[in-house]
């Protein structure tokens, strides 16, 4: 097998600084025998800086090369007047779109050490590991007609439109079936078909797949509303969850926030199986730019280097060093170290933990990795 290729895209603001802790991370991993290379272009506000747009025709037509893309932030206040189309967050909009990655996968998990951090009672928490498999590119954000009008009478009328079609359920399915096999055999696929025709059909067709070819695993249904709730009561009932665009949006922030931490939350995209079965795939933490700690190594850098470790499992077939890499995060966090987010607000359960800088996170990560 020939070297795998990542490009990586910083971006802007703590995107800059989580990384480079990424790239200390795949260094110390190459040298260890991973066999991958990479580079690195400029995105976003970074972008547009030097080249005039967000993303140029060269950095999308190396990303399409790839065979994944690891980005850390785009945006921040020196951007935010100008029209939409020069906005850096377009870039990622358009890199989206053009690698046609139709799967967002977001795990949720709570690393015991964070569990007081949760707004839910440690014992719900502690040990959480889920994953929503949500429906990227389809569904209500995208459904045509769209638009706000002027009725007869005068009153204005918004109009969008849900939509699916079989293969967008399909492919999105199949995707959520084969991560769910991957951990512990159970999916729950989350619509509202009791009020909703698009519902009804993303049901229909998910059970019509579970039959044909995933029968040995648990397949189970759940409105979405009910699933919101299920989320915050009892969020350890759930393995894999399945849902479109819009529930997922929803769905995927309420688990996230569960976990305590934007800078602990990695995600990936990904797109149908290229000739080589590779699917193209961009890995990027959830958080934003963060100006507001820019370039005061106060940034966490552990969403950055989890999203290494989703790369690691689902594009450089190294599952093994994933683990590792997730180990080494879990092992820093049990000694205490943390970056200033990571603090709790009250002095006494403050006393057993250390903070520690962007970098210095890193040196303790990449001390547990070895
Ligand atoms: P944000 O995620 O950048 O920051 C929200 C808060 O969380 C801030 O207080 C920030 O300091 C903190 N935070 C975020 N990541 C952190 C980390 N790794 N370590 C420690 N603290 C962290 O969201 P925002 O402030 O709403 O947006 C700032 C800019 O980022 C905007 O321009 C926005 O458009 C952009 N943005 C980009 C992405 C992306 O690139 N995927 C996502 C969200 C927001």
């Amino acid at each position: 097998m020939t070297a795998r290729h990542l490009l990586l895209l910083a971006g802007d603001g703590i995107g800059a600084e989580t990384m480079a802790q990424v790239e200390r991370v795949l260094t110390v991993l190459r040298n260890a025998g991973l066999d991958t290379t990479w580079d690195s272009a400029p995105l976003g506000g970074a972008s547009l800086d030097l080249h005039g747009t967000p993303l140029t025709a060269e950095t999308l037509a190396r990303a399409k090369q790839a065979d994944a893309v690891l980005l850390g932030a785009v945006g921040g206040p020196k951007w935010e007047n100008l029209d939409f189309a020069l906005r850096p967050e377009q870039a990622l909009l358009t890199l989206r779109k053009e690698l046609g990655l139709f799967a967002n996968l977001r795990p949720a998990i709570c690393f015991p050490a964070l569990a007081e951090s949760s707004s839910l009672r440690s014992e719900l928490i502690s040990g959480l590991d889920l994953l929503i498999v949500r429906e990227l590119t389809g569904g209500v954000y995208f459904g045509e007609p769209r638009g706000i009008e002027t009725l007869a009478s005068g009153e204005r009328r918004g109009v969008n439109t849900q939509t699916y079609t079989t293969s967008e359920i399909l492919r999105v399915a199949e995707i959520a079936f084969t991560l769910a096999a991957e951990r512990s055999g159970k999916l729950v696929s989350v619509e509202k078909s009791n009020v909703m025709e698009s519902g009804v059909l993303w049901r229909e067709e998910v059970t019509a797949l579970h039959q044909k070819n995933w029968q040995t695993l648990s397949l189970s249904h759940m409105y979405a509303d009910n699933c919101a709730m299920q989320l915050v009561r009892a969020p350890k009932q759930f393995d894999v969850i399945l849902t479109d665009n819009l529930f997922g949006d929803l769905l995927s922030d309420v688990a996230a926030m569960l976990t305590g931490s934007l800078g602990m939350l990695p995600s990936a995209s990904l797109g149908d199986r290229r000739p080589d079965g590779l699917r193209p795939a961009l890995y990027e933490p959830v958080h934003g730019s963060a100006p507001d700690i820019a370039g005061k190594s106060l940034a966490n850098p552990c969403a950055s280097l989890l999203s290494l470790a989703m790369a690691l499992r689902w594009s450089f077939a190294r599952p093994d060093l994933a683990e590792a890499l997730e180990s080494a995060v879990e092992e820093t966090l049990a000694q205490g170290f943390r970056t200033p987010d990571l603090m709790t607000t009250t002095r006494e359960s403050n006393n057993h933990l250390r903070q520690a800088s962007t970098t210095e996170m890193t040196d303790k990560i990449l001390d547990n990795l070895g």
